[in-house]
């Protein structure tokens, strides 16, 4: 199964791809963490994002769809993935269109303010790229991360004035691509609370309903 996770910066889309990776054994796909892998490994594509990445600016589009190409190539995607966080502009979901028979798209729908609260209260593990939030899912012991117990940080972009930023910029750029996925039947709305369990179920009766 191929599926496409959409939603603003915080809503949970990361978190929920995780979950349904491991349910249907498929890869989770997220550019935000490749990203990052570079920008942590020192390489030449990673240092020269770096500054893009921290301030919540979008890479070029040729740059992105090339990895996520290349990406869903690997033997491990022969059975379908979860795309978080691709497409995010207009120009990537036409390729990917235009390559890829998507089954299904998510999109995850919540209002800015409950995002800004929920993105301020975000921790990373650099390590195991987990995301944990200080209310609805805080590690075990204070600041670390439950499997590899490296400290958690706070990611430069999830810092407030970069939070403002990314919305502007995914209500600019990445809302589009919504509207053109609401064109056809294989797009569900699934309207997030707070409660990561509930969120699950919804994008359950999504993803199993014919
Ligand atoms: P995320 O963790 O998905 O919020 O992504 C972190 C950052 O990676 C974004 O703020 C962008 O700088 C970059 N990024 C991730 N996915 C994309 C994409 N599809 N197109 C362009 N930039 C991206």
């Amino acid at each position: 199964m191929k599926l496409i996770f959409i939603g603003a910066p915080g809503s949970g889309k990361g978190t929920q791809a995780e979950i349904f990776s491991k349910e249907l054994k498929i890869p989770s796909i997220s550019t935000g963490n490749i990203l990052r892998s570079e920008v942590k490994s020192c390489s030449e594509l990673g240092n020269r994002i770096k500054d893009t990445i921290n301030k919540g600016i979008l890479v070029p589009d040729d740059m992105i769809i090339e990895l996520v190409m290349k990406r869903i190539k690997e033997p491990d995607c022969k059975n379908g993935y979860i795309l978080d966080g691709f497409p995010r502009t207009i120009d990537q979901g036409v390729v990917l269109d235009e390559k890829v028979n998507i089954d299904k798209v998510i999109v995850f729908n919540i209002k800015d303010e409950d995002l800004i609260q929920r993105l301020g209260g975000r921790r990373s593990c650099q390590k195991c790229n987990i995301v944990y939030h200080i209310k609805s899912k805080p590690p075990l012991l204070n600041n670390e991360c439950d499997l590899c117990h490296s400290k958690l940080i706070i990611r430069d972009d999830d810092k407030i004035d970069v939070i403002k930023d990314r919305l502007e910029i995914y209500n600019k750029l990445t809302v589009p691509v919504i509207d053109h996925y609401k064109k056809i039947d294989k797009t569900h709305f699934i309207n997030c609370t707070d409660c990561i369990e509930e969120n699950t179920e919804s994008i359950r009766r999504c993803i199993y309903e014919n």
